[in-house]
């Protein structure tokens, strides 16, 4: 079965910490175009495709990046202008900034965007209002809802799988793809990117994969460019936030390699809309 790879593609200080800020002065030290490259290199030599979502900021320091993803076939999607969290924002302020990192990525490509994904998945339940917004602005699918709960996002009883999203009793009129989780003991348990890939062995995850797959469901893998760069600068953090920041790093390559190699992947345009995003605007 193919599943779904996807890129959150924004640089090595874009963290939702506490404290944390993304002041200009540290663009200087970007590493975000040398970590895509890596993974369009990774995708190319195993045949795969992906998901983009694209932080507005990094198109427009990168408008060339964002063309070439485009050329190699990956699809390009938004995460959002300023990586500000979707339950910080009034209803206003998120539709401005969606709305410009829309245009922008639409600008630089050439190609409609589909999708959106909140920065550290943060459409709670008192944010699923952003579903509206998104509709609203020509979104045709969201991937912004973990079916988990921890201290910085999830709805922990949302779908696990491909869904039309019902807020207050009526369908939000948008396609949800959320992140994969394993179903154990009455539980979401989430494998397929982040902190939860990095942490864990690749036999599990390959487990996970296939147990996905036997409900007839793409896997839905989502790392982040600096995910594979041990060498990337680091941010002053908590020991706990520091541990979920960088806690495996130094394997997450290879994981990432064995992954491409043992499960094909496409992008969530190729999977779920029948177009390969290749109409021009
Ligand atoms: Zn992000």
């Amino acid at each position: 079965m193919i599943n779904i790879f996807t890129v959150d593609t924004e640089d090595w200080f874009h963290a939702n910490y506490e404290g944390t800020d993304f002041s200009d002065d540290l663009k200087e030290s970007s590493t975000v175009e040398r970590n895509v490259d890596s993974y369009l290199e990774h995708l190319e030599g195993y045949g795969c495709k992906a998901t983009f979502f694209v932080l507005g900021t990094v198109a427009e320091q990168f408008p060339q990046m964002i063309r070439r993803i485009a050329d190699c076939g990956h699809e390009i999607a938004s995460h959002g202008y300023a990586h500000l969290l979707v339950y910080r924002q009034s209803p206003e302020e998120f539709r401005e900034d969606v709305h410009k990192s829309k245009s922008l990525l639409e600008d630089i490509s050439g190609r409609r965007v589909l999708g959106y994904r909140a920065p550290s998945w943060s459409v709670v339940k008192e944010s699923l209002w952003a579903l509206d917004v998104l509709v609203q602005e020509g979104f045709l699918y969201d991937s912004s809802i973990f079916p988990t709960k921890n201290f910085l996002y999830g709805i922990p009883d949302a779908p696990r799988f491909a869904n039309r999203p019902v807020v207050d009793g009526r369908e939000a009129g948008i396609l949800e793809i959320p992140p994969s989780t394993f179903r154990a003991a009455g539980l979401n348990i989430p494998f397929s990117g982040g902190f939860y890939f990095r942490a864990l062995p690749f036999f599990l995850i390959d487990w996970f994969t296939s147990s996905v797959n036997s409900s007839g469901e793409p896997a839905v893998f989502y790392l982040h460019p600096r995910e594979i760069d041990p060498a990337q600068p680091r941010l002053e953090l908590s020991l706990r936030d520091g541990f979920i920041h960088y806690c495996g790093i130094n394997g997450c390559e290879r994981k990432l390699l064995k992954l491409l190699k043992k499960h094909k992947t496409a992008s969530i345009a190729d999977v779920f809309f029948s177009t390969r995003q290749t109409s021009k605007l």
